[in-house]
């Protein structure tokens, strides 16, 4: 019966786990072993709802023949380099250590800002995919991503580009075909647009005219892509992701919090300042700490240790003392007038702040589409498309897969997981119910005889 038992164990065992994996191939491929090269694109500041108020007619015939998720949930803070390194970590900004834009580290007196970003001590508390990708035996190239042009856990990409924003998107994707097609081995490619952030923060998303023009120019980018794939024999054979890194609000000078009216500017040093500071009180940290809190009612104010769990920023040693987090539209600022009209790094629960995703190619389903997901979902979606092992991360691949051609959805197989589970058990127990009768019947027989048998003995007795 124990052996029995342990057989039915792992039969539930085994179906769970067929559950699991993948059921079609790993990459995406309709048929043979060859894994298909993988272009992940970022449009900084791609706010989600730009979809529906201007026209994009190439993005959606991008996504029309391929998958759209309509909302991306990114990573607190809703900045660029946190969120770019949360999609090719799987990351949230806690651990991944990325954590805004403008960092300090008090050990080590170090200081990180958009333009002195190539010490590797800022980046190596985790592993990009474009390192697990080199590690894998395949090779990666980088057009301007945040972070390809630094020595990452002792890694240097040779495919790539220092940092330069005068690089025109036709040359920067240009130089990324050219290494796919020479090199069959370039498996990863990855492309950064600083548009349309730029203008986002210039003349703010509520400017439609000047984020009409600059969405025309991004949308022609996206055409241009196609062209271009299709140019050099890749488009079809190419997995490709279109997606950016936070949305964008409009901010006002009507909208603006001044800490020096509430504290002494001698008493405090600010790190990273809007929507999100990052202090360092000079002096008593409770009378600090408790002038911040009393400033303003669109402030939020934390001690380190009391950021809420949600948004993942307080396990760090870069994580200061106290953060401020802005209300949505307003802006944080020592003295002084607004310093753009529009900005991001807001909580990553307001919809403003979300990016978009579309994605084409033989991995993926035609015509999909889903409401939304979880930014640190795409890493484990890339190590799936690309065959590569995933370095532990935050990500899940349970709703993603839905994205993809040859994967059950991930609730569609946990239904069939329950149905077929209860069924499993069922049987179980039914079986193990007749074996049990079985064998009460059979082992009864024994002393049944005894009992005959003694009973023959009695008769005579008695008689
Ligand atoms: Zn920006």
């Amino acid at each position: 019966m124990q052996v029995n038992s342990y057989l039915y164990v792992l039969m539930i065992v085994c179906s769970g786990l067929t559950l699991c994996v993948p059921t079609g191939n790993q990459t995406g491929l309709g048929s043979g072993n060859e894994v298909p090269p993988l272009l992940l694109v970022s449009f900084d500041g791609f706010r989600a709802d730009y979809l529906n108020n201007y026209s994009f007619p190439n993005l959606e015939k991008f996504f029309s023949d391929g998958v759209l998720v309509h909302e991306l949930t990114n990573v607190f803070t809703t900045k660029t380099f946190p969120n770019h390194y949360s999609l090719v970590t799987g990351l949230y900004a806690e651990s991944h250590g990325m954590l805004a834009n403008v960092m300090y580290d008090s050990v080590s007196n170090k200081t990180f800002s958009i333009k002195n970003d190539s010490d590797p001590f800022w980046w190596d508390e985790a592993t990009p995919i474009w390192v697990s990708v080199e590690e894998s035996g395949y090779k990666a190239a980088a057009a301007m991503w945040p972070g390809t042009d630094v020595s990452i856990q002792n890694h240097t990409l040779k495919h790539k580009f220092k940092y330069n924003p005068k690089m025109t998107f036709q040359n920067r994707l240009g130089n990324l075909t050219q290494w796919m097609t020479e090199d069959r081995s370039v498996k990863f490619s990855t492309l950064y647009w600083e548009e349309p952030d730029r203008s986002g923060h210039m003349y703010g998303p509520d400017n439609t005219t000047e984020m009409s023009r600059v969405l025309k120019e991004v949308d022609g980018h996206i055409g241009f892509l196609m062209e271009q794939l299709n140019r050099t024999g890749l488009w079809g054979k190419i997995n490709v992701i279109i997606t950016s890194d936070h949305g964008m609000t409009q901010c006002s000078q009507e909208r603006v919090i001044k800490l020096d009216d509430c504290i002494h500017p001698s008493s405090y040093r600010v790190v990273d300042l809007t929507p999100v500071g990052a202090v360092i009180p000079l002096g008593d940290n409770s009378t600090v700490y408790k002038n911040l809190s009393r400033c303003h009612p669109h402030m939020k104010v934390y001690l380190k240790d009391e950021v809420p769990d949600r948004l993942h920023y307080k396990n760090n040693a870069r994580i200061q003392p106290i953060i401020l987090v802005a209300d949505e539209g307003w802006t944080i600022v020592k003295n002084g007038r607004l310093p753009r009209l529009g900005d991001h790094g807001y909580d990553n629960t307001f919809p403003s702040m979300h990016p978009f995703l579309a994605a084409h190619g033989p991995a993926f389903r035609k015509g999909y589409k889903m409401s939304s997901l979880n930014s640190v979902d795409l890493y484990p979606l890339m190590c799936h498309l690309l065959g590569i092992p995933p370095k532990p991360n935050n990500g899940s691949f349970t709703y993603v897969r839905c994205a993809l051609v040859n994967e059950q959805c991930g609730q569609l197989a946990l239904a069939v997981g329950i149905v077929i589970g209860v069924l499993i058990i069922l049987t179980t127990f039914t079986c193990l119910f007749k074996l049990m009768k079985n064998r009460d019947v059979s082992s009864s027989r024994p002393f049944a005889r005894l009992e005959l048998e003694e009973d023959d003995d009695d008769v005579p007795l008695l008689e």
